[in-house]
């Protein structure tokens, strides 16, 4: 079933990709694992996905812990509270979801702890809607300055979720602001940061993420079928 569901997942973003002049190699399927087991991780992986993202720091530590042969890219792409960063700071190939100086600072601490340089992307909020996280749209310049000034940390990127809606086009105006985003912060340039990753597109919105620029897609549903969170498998 999984192999199947990639199969089908990386034939939508070939497809998208042809109709909007982009490579399919540009383009980084985070495969969103979230109360789902370790199995399915493995048969993800066996089909060549690399790259996985978790949302909850101890379900992330505990697969990690039981998936260390498989080579995997960890992502985290949930809000991440300070005092939790030092769970992941060992492997996390990628923070998806960094929105404050504070949280900032303890990732620098926790990657000089261990000796590494953490990558992290910047959440951005860009909908309306007062329960999602991230920075405010005005005020993510200048968090990205801030965050340069770590040296165990590198912003990357930016991140953003589209607003509550299944209709994909109303995720538009949302990823277009974030590519505008990282427009002015590439021509601001700010030392020591890259805007290569523009995170941004689930299942339901892919296409329109791709077409708006995204380089990284975080995708759950469409690779491991539907959630059910009242069996929700923490292992
Ligand atoms: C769960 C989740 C996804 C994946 O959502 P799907 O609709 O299942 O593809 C992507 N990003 C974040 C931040 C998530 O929490």
């Amino acid at each position: 079933m999984i192999a199947e569901n990639i199969k089908i997942l990386r034939n939508r973003i070939q497809q998208t990709c042809l109709r909007c002049g982009r490579r399919p190699e540009d383009i980084r399927v985070v495969a969103v694992s979230k109360t789902f087991p370790v199995e399915l991780i493995q048969e993800a992986r066996a089909e060549g996905q690399t790259d996985f993202g978790e949302n909850y720091v101890q379900e992330l530590k505990a697969k990690q812990g039981s998936l260390l042969d498989e080579h995997i890219r960890w992502h985290f792409i949930g809000h991440l509270q300070s005092n939790k960063v030092k769970h992941i700071a060992e492997y996390a190939h990628l923070i998806h979801s960094v929105d404050s100086v504070a949280l900032g600072r303890e990732i620098d601490r926790q990657a000089e702890l261990y000796g590494r340089r953490q990558d992290v992307l910047v959440e951005v909020r860009t909908t309306d809607e007062s329960t999602k996280f991230g920075v405010l749209q005005e005020n993510a310049i200048a968090l990205v300055q801030e965050l340069a000034q770590f040296s165990h940390l590198r912003v990357c990127g930016l991140m953003t979720m589209g607003p509550f809606s299944n209709e994909p086009n109303d995720s538009r105006p949302s990823f277009r602001r974030l590519r505008q985003l990282r427009d002015e912060i590439q021509s601001v340039g700010i030392d020591g940061v890259t805007m290569d990753w523009l995170s941004m597109g689930m299942t339901h919105d892919v296409e329109v993420a791709i077409e708006e620029g995204a380089t990284i897609v975080r995708i759950g549903t469409a690779i491991f079928g539907n959630r059910n969170y009242i069996a929700k498998v923490i292992p």
